[in-house]
């Protein structure tokens, strides 16, 4: 798993910003995860990180894009990320790293955990329901047939009466 720890005592007071592009950063937990994502599109991401009085600012931005399957019917589809956030983590005055999982002391530094941030970020950019298209007609919960390319026959079965009737004759010949 990467790991990238960012020393947060060289920081200035007015912040400085990071800007980060090696894929490993989340490729490895893509893999090691076995989550079915590939990136279309290079990740990248700034940090701009500023130490405040009781904690950490931190605001930031990722972007790229993903092949992605689509919750309903299963087919990847390019997904374009462009996602911003902003946290606030707080350094407690006995044991500075105690209030958060993404801060650690090392030889008396405090470090930031960015590459736990990145990926943390990277999967609250992942929409809830990841969808081809809004109205992604999904797959047919019979027979599996992927309905926005197909038109199975059991999904007639309670569609179009006069489909119903169409089918009798067959059935009849
Ligand atoms: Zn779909
Ligand atoms: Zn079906």
């Amino acid at each position: 798993m990467s790991e990238l720890w960012l020393s947060l005592t060289g920081v200035p007071a007015e912040g400085r910003e990071y800007i980060y592009s090696d894929q490993s950063l989340w490729t490895e937990n893509l893999r090691r995860f076995e989550i079915p994502v590939e990136t279309t599109q290079p990740l990248s991401a700034t940090l701009f990180v500023q130490p405040q009085d009781k904690g950490v600012f931190v605001r930031g931005t990722l972007s790229g894009s993903l092949r992605i399957p689509c919750d309903r019917c299963a087919e990847p589809f390019e997904l374009d990320l462009a996602h911003e956030f902003e946290l606030f983590e707080e350094v407690s005055p006995e044991d500075p790293a105690e209030a958060s999982d993404l801060l650690r002391t090392a030889g008396g530094v405090l470090e930031l955990d960015a590459a736990g941030l990145l990926w943390e970020q990277f999967v609250l950019a992942l929409p809830e329901h990841a969808l081809c298209h809004p109205d992604c007609r999904g797959l047919c919960s019979t027979c599996g047939a992927n309905l926005n390319i197909t038109a199975c026959q059991c999904e007639s079965e309670d569609g179009d009466p006069r489909l119903a009737v169409l089918r009798n004759l067959k059935i009849n010949q």
